[in-house]
């Protein structure tokens, strides 16, 4: 297909997130050649993940195959890639399995972690932005009471049943949340030689709120209600180093654990650098308000990877702005390509969430601040209505509803995570025909 150009206008998306999803969709059924880009062959609806990594739902039930999500989209394609550059001097985006020309681009790379140089953060902690990260912290997680339970030594089988999060953001509190509910309740049970109760689970956040985003009085709410789980919730307390064996803070305490989870930085995907796009210190790309890339015209930037400020502050890293963005910039390289004026860009809030625990949740929806049950009802219908695929709606539902009256957690297994291994052979093993696409510039 993408050996000869046909005489259609080839648009270009790279990332198959939420941003990349939505700008794929708008641009169905309309006369151009959609090609959509990205390193796995399934989209990930990161909301859930730390559910993944709590052993609460299978990775398959938040993993969707991209090319079955395209099937009904006649003009788009897919092509599994790994992308490392755009050569914007001659309009061809440089991937690994070969080049692959556009007319139009629309990067949406999202966010990965950033750990703001502090000593071993990158090296000793899990992160939560894929769904391998998610696999590979629950693995550990996993098998870290499988060693507590033979571990002789106190002082070291404390230290395997200590967890540290780091960042008390909607990532950190939700799994934080999680994870005692797993413990106080499935693996309570499970571990009846030895007490269980002793785990500790520990969320260091360095402002003096949790939720930092959302109104004081949810972040009041979130460290409350977490104590009461069990959680030690820890503010105004900083990160000074990371090791395999302690995390230590700048107060001097070292708090002794063989699992750190990272949640507390993000940062634009290093797609920018790559291109040599000019980009703010947190590696994300300012943005004109048409979500165009300044100085190139028929190249967009959205979702996490964008910086886009509105009413004085910049927009946050979340869903409903990558797909907001992905949607106005698909409709906008539309509006160039008849030579219409093109729409400016605006965040439409429809609120935001975070769950605590079983009953408990907080949002924050049209300048409403409420918790509780309620908030943890909207919160379960927000995400299941969110989820791709009906079934993984009724999979997931089953899942919660089976948790949540069985008090058990269904996927305690520890399965060695070969994916990242099988995905890099798949890569390197079978270049998409990459050696057609070398020939399509002539
Ligand atoms: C654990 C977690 C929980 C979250 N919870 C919420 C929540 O509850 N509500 C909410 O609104 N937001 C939440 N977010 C944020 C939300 O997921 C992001 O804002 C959103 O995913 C951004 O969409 P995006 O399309 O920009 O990037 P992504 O959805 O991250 O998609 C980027 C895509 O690009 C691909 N890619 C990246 N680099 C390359 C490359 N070099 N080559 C090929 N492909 C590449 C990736 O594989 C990925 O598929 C959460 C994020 C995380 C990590």
């Amino acid at each position: 297909m993408y050996s000869k150009r046909t005489e259609q206008t080839r648009v270009v998306i790279v990332g198959a997130g939420f941003a990349g999803l939505a700008a794929a969709k708008t641009l169905a059924d309309v006369p151009v050649e959609v090609l959509l880009l990205d390193r796995h062959n399934y989209h990930t609806f990161l909301p859930l993940l730390y559910q993944v990594a709590a052993a609460e739902v299978d990775p398959s039930q938040i993993g969707f195959p991209i090319r079955t999500i395209l099937r009904p989209l006649d003009n788009v394609d897919f092509m599994m890639a790994e992308v490392e550059r755009v050569d914007f001097e001659s309009d061809v985006v440089i991937t690994k399995q070969g080049p692959v020309p556009y007319d139009y681009l629309i990067l949406a790379t999202g966010s990965e972690a950033r750990f703001f140089a502090i000593p071993g953060a990158e090296a000793s902690t899990f992160t939560m932005k894929s769904l391998t990260d998610g696999i590979d912290l629950r693995n550990h997680m996993l098998a870290k009471f499988e060693e507590a339970s033979r571990e002789r030594d106190e002082t070291r089988r404390q230290r395997l049943l200590t967890f540290v999060i780091i960042g008390g953001g909607p990532s950190g509190v939700e799994y934080a949340g999680a994870l005692m509910e797993l413990i106080d309740g499935p693996l309570a049970k499970d571990y009846p030689n030895f007490c269980v109760e002793d785990a500790r689970v520990v969320l260091v956040e360095a402002m003096s709120s949790l939720l930092g985003t959302m109104p004081q009085k949810l972040g009041r709410y979130s460290a409350e209600r977490l104590r009461k789980m069990g959680v030690e919730v820890l503010l105004d307390t900083a990160v000074a180093e990371v090791t395999p064996e302690a995390v230590l803070l700048t107060d001097g305490t070292a708090i002794e654990s063989e699992t750190a989870v990272w949640t507390a930085g993000v940062g634009g995907e290093g797609i920018a650098g790559r291109s040599g796009i000019q980009t703010r210190p947190n590696l994300t790309v300012s943005v004109l308000p048409t979500l165009q890339l300044p100085d190139e015209p028929n190249v967009y930037v959205v979702g996490d990877l964008a910086a886009f400020e509105q009413s004085g502050s910049f927009l946050p890293m979340v869903a409903q702005v990558a797909m907001q963005q992905g949607e106005v910039a698909a409709r906008n390289i539309l509006r160039q390509m008849g030579g219409e004026e093109l729409q400016s860009f605006r965040y439409q809030d429809k609120g935001s969430m975070a769950v605590i625990g079983r009953n408990s949740a907080v949002a924050n929806i049209a300048g409403w601040a409420f918790t509780g049950f309620a908030a943890w009802l909207i919160w379960l219908l927000v995400h299941i209505a969110q989820l791709i695929g009906y079934r993984n709606r009724l999979l997931v539902l089953v899942n919660w509803a089976w948790s949540y009256f069985t008090f058990e957690r269904m996927v305690r297994l520890i399965l060695p995570n070969r994916l990242i291994d099988e995905e890099q052979q798949v890569v390197e093993a079978v270049p998409y025909k990459s050696v057609e696409l070398e020939f399509v510039n002539e």
